[in-house]
């Protein structure tokens, strides 16, 4: 006897999409085929739904510990699995201690074990307090490490310089690990940011001001030269703009080993959602005007785009209640429903074609790119990590529907086409449809394994 047998659905993978049967004992996918044999435990009927292997969000800020009441794992990890997320990879900040050493780390860890519903990786920081401390992560198992090239806004996790970014990415290129970076110039966002306050402007569009899209640029090509001098494996987050997308493309070219993860947010809100909706909308680098919209969704569906990355960054309402734009704290909520809503857009748009590319940037390049070997796609020896989405008449997002600790998101409002009915970690359901409570904590760390 098999544990599940999810039949008729049809499995979405890079390559293809094909109607087939899936079976799963213990936590590995075993057979994938038509007709299989229906002797299971359980059996799912997935007919007219599509399965896709579970998204990997290598981008999130759950903020515990030190700062659960921002979001915190438990809260934090449901709402991914309620949108399809089954693994996430979180930041080394907001948590308090930052995840500068081996101890914090540690501690993270057996806090995300105790409480997170999904599987997680950690990435550590790369700051100049911790250079020294890099190894030890490494060996503690984290992602990659990840570094503000501006601010972070966090007094406890500094920026890192040009030579610090160069000394860590040393360091990471010879472990075969990933540095992140947040690419915004330093000298420009704050020079802009100083003098628009100094003359007393603090609507939405003088923060939108403050943070140009020439000010990614700078940084992104600081960090592509550091990762050829270097060899250090780049991996650019939360990238804004077509002209960003672009750098990294051609840097690709020449030979650099750089990968790119845009946002959502980016893909389906502009700066107009900023002066509408406010302080839920607030992020940096900022949301960008339609025609970087439109031409990012262009990159996406030419295979320029990596990974997919919510950037899910809440915080406290209290501090997402100033009149003065700068002093709002930013962040996005959205890992929900942020790559749902992608998702559905993208099949609208591009049919089975765009199912295949979203899987791409949502599971498979995700797990190749940070080495992990039992996920991102759909095929027998693989974990049990799947979600059945059923697309159809779709309904609104309400803040009821939210299963963050505090019901704030900018996509509160927009029409969901893409239902999420299940969700399954290796194999055990946790989120949907006939699952009796609430699913227990089973989340385990994952280790980069292989390097590419
Ligand atoms: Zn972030």
């Amino acid at each position: 006897m098999k544990d599940l047998l999810i039949h008729s659905g049809s499995v979405v993978t890079p390559e293809g999409v094909f109607v087939a049967d899936l079976a799963i004992t213990g936590e590995e996918i075993v057979a994938i085929g038509p007709n299989l044999e229906r002797d299971a435990w359980q059996i799912v009927d997935a007919s007219g739904a599509f399965l896709f292997p579970g998204f990997i969000d290598a981008h999130v800020h759950f903020n515990e510990p030190g700062r659960a009441e921002w979001e915190g794992i438990s809260s934090g990890s449901r709402a991914l699995a309620a949108g399809g997320g089954t693994l996430y990879f979180d930041m080394p900040l907001n948590s308090t201690p930052p995840t500068l050493e081996g101890s914090a780390l540690l501690r993270k860890r057996k806090i995300a074990e105790a409480k997170s519903v999904t599987d997680f990786a950690l990435w550590g920081g790369l700051t100049p307090v911790n250079l020294t401390a890099m190894e030890e992560l490494a060996n503690l198992g984290v992602i990659g490490f990840k570094a503000f090239m501006s601010d972070s806004g966090i007094s406890d996790f500094p920026r890192a310089d040009a030579d610090t970014l160069k000394r860590g990415m040393e360091l990471a290129a010879r472990r075969g690990l990933a540095v992140a970076v947040h690419a915004e110039d330093q000298e420009l966002t704050a020079d802009l940011a100083q003098r628009l306050r100094s003359a007393g402007k603090k609507e939405w569009k003088d923060y939108l001001n403050s943070r140009p899209v020439e000010a990614e640029l700078i940084a992104i090509r600081t960090a592509l030269d550091l990762a050829g001098e270097t060899g250090c494996r780049l991996h650019v987050v939360h990238v804004s703009c077509p002209e960003g997308v672009e750098l990294i493309a051609e840097a690709r070219q020449k030979g650099i080993n750089v990968s790119v993860e845009t946002c959502p947010h980016y893909l389906l809100l502009t700066e107009e959602d900023l002066e509408k909706l406010g302080a839920p909308a607030k992020c940096a680098p900022p949301l960008r005007n339609e025609g970087c919209r439109s031409a990012l969704w262009n990159q996406m569906r030419a295979g320029l785009v990596d990974t997919l990355g919510s950037d899910h960054s809440p915080a406290p309402m209290e501090m997402k209640l100033s009149t003065d734009a700068f002093s709002v704290w930013g962040g996005i909520s959205g890992c929900q429903h942020g790559l749902a809503l992608v998702l559905a857009e993208l099949y609208a748009s591009d049919g089975v074609i765009g199912l295949q590319r979203f899987t791409k940037m949502s599971a498979t390049r995700v797990a190749e790119r940070f080495g992990l070997d039992s996920k991102g796609t759909i095929a027998p020896g693989c974990h049990g990590d799947l979600v059945l989405v059923a697309f159809g008449e779709g309904s609104e997002i309400s803040s009821e529907n939210l299963r963050y600790r505090h019901k704030m998101s900018p996509y509160i409002g927009k029409f969901l086409r893409a239902q999420v009915r299940r969700t399954w970690l290796r194999g055990q359901q946790i989120y949907g449809e006939g699952l009796a409570g609430e699913p227990k904590p089973m989340g385990r760390m994952v280790t980069p394994k292989r390097r590419e």
